[in-house]
């Protein structure tokens, strides 16, 4: 199997980075340090379109496929960036589009696919239930026109620079379901209207990723909010999981390669007992390591956003591929750290926000001990451990 990238993909990776090479380290330093959300970036993306690639054509996008949206967030990393800020505009309307009605598609897609809508906000996870997503509490009762929705989320990023938000919430009790994976529902929220019903608590975290606490109080929104029909949500959400791998995974193989390119420019320029430090294989093999992960996460990146491409299963490969990516982006970062020595931890060289902001793939969008459980129980059919 060979992996060659079109015209039109070479095409994209170089405006991408030309797009971003407008939004230099200290642009995103300034946000981090500010905690600021990068608008300006993520305008500037929106309006070239390229948040909007994997939208189908008929509704203003640019009706790509994963390869190509998958070099679109490794380019934003690569230049020294934080995709985090945006990524969410390029998928979370997966589950609109794949299971939405006609009206939700045609009255959200094209804001989204323009920018003019944001849908970057996803209320999945629950301080009591964690990575079992089956134990939320968050409950959507029927009421004659529509649903009044009560609960509590947490980590939920961007809310605060989104519209629209994609919410997961049980409308069966789980002791009255025989699957506990039945009984869930998806709805879209526009949070411009929820008004009280949401308070938004922001959480403090070591990254600038305007993640919050979210306390949702009889929120009222009507039936056309439903995603698809009651009590499917879980399997819509399985739905968009792999997109979401893959490109995650590729937000990290642009970590990744940043990482190794700052390195090694510093071990080659940095003379530490008259030789430059990069002669000593102490300091080589870590970065020669990460390099090799990096190239070979990259491979199943691609296997895995192909398959996806070509309408085939593609599980193994977007799990392994944000597993390997994420170990093989950390461990990159770690090499860079190592490098730099004191000055990894000096903010102007750019190394610490990077090696921060590359952490948090290992445990979000799905922490990896999960993913390893997926590939025992899916791919080796080991006996299910939770
Ligand atoms: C900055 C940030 C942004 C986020 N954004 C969003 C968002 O926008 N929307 C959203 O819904 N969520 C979001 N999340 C939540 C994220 O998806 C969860 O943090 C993640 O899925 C892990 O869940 P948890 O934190 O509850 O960990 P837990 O489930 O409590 O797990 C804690 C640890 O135990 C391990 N563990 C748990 N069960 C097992 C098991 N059976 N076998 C082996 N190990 C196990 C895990 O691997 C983990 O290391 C975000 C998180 C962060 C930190």
């Amino acid at each position: 199997m060979e992996f060659g990238y079109t015209d039109l993909q070479r095409e994209i990776r170089t405006s991408v980075q030309q797009l971003c090479a407008r939004y230099d380290l200290d642009y995103w330093r300034a946000c981090d340090q500010d905690k600021a959300y990068p608008e300006a970036f993520v305008r500037a993306m929106s309006e070239a379109g390229w948040l909007g690639v994997l939208i189908p054509e008929e509704y203003g996008g640019g009706g790509l496929g994963m390869v190509e949206a998958a070099i679109v967030l490794e380019e934003i990393n690569r230049s020294g960036g934080s995709g985090a800020a945006c990524h969410a505009q390029m998928y979370t309307m997966g589950s609109v589009l794949r299971h939405g009605s006609e009206e939700q598609k045609h009255a959200y897609l094209p804001g989204i696919a323009a920018g003019t809508i944001r849908l970057q906000a996803f209320g999945i996870t629950e301080p009591d239930a964690g990575s079992d997503t089956t134990r939320i509490k968050t409950f959507a009762r029927r009421t004659g026109s529509g649903y009044v929705i009560t609960g509590q989320k947490v980590f939920t990023s961007r809310y605060q620079h989104s519209d629209l938000m994609v919410l997961l919430a049980r409308t069966t009790p789980l002791e009255e379901v025989s699957r506990k994976t039945e009984g869930m529902s998806l709805f879209l929220i526009d949070t411009r209207e929820a008004g009280e019903a949401i308070q938004a608590v922001p959480i403090d975290t070591m990254i600038n990723h305007e993640t919050n606490q979210l306390f949702i109080n009889e929120l009222e929104v009507p039936r056309s909010a439903l995603i698809g029909e009651e009590g499917r949500g879980f399997s819509y959400l399985l739905d968009g999981l792999n997109a979401e791998r893959i490109l995650i995974a590729s937000e990290c193989i642009g970590d990744g390669r940043w990482f190794i390119e700052r390195a090694t420019g510093y071990a080659q320029s940095r003379i530490v007992f008259d030789r430059p430090i990069g002669k000593n294989q102490g300091v080589q093999f870590p970065i020669a390591s990460a390099y090799t992960a990096v190239e070979a996460a990259d491979l199943m990146r691609l296997k895995a956003a192909s398959r996806f491409d070509a309408g085939e299963p593609c599980g193994p490969e977007a799990n392994m591929a944000k597993y390997l990516a994420s170990e093989a982006s950390w461990a990159a970062g770690e090499a860079a750290m190592a490098t730099f020595g004191g000055y990894g931890l000096a903010s102007e060289y750019h190394v610490e926000r990077k090696w921060r902001e590359t952490r948090l793939f290992r445990t979000a969008p799905i922490a990896n001990n999960l993913v390893l459980s997926y590939v025992a129980e899916h791919v080796l059919k080991l006996p299910r451990s939770y």
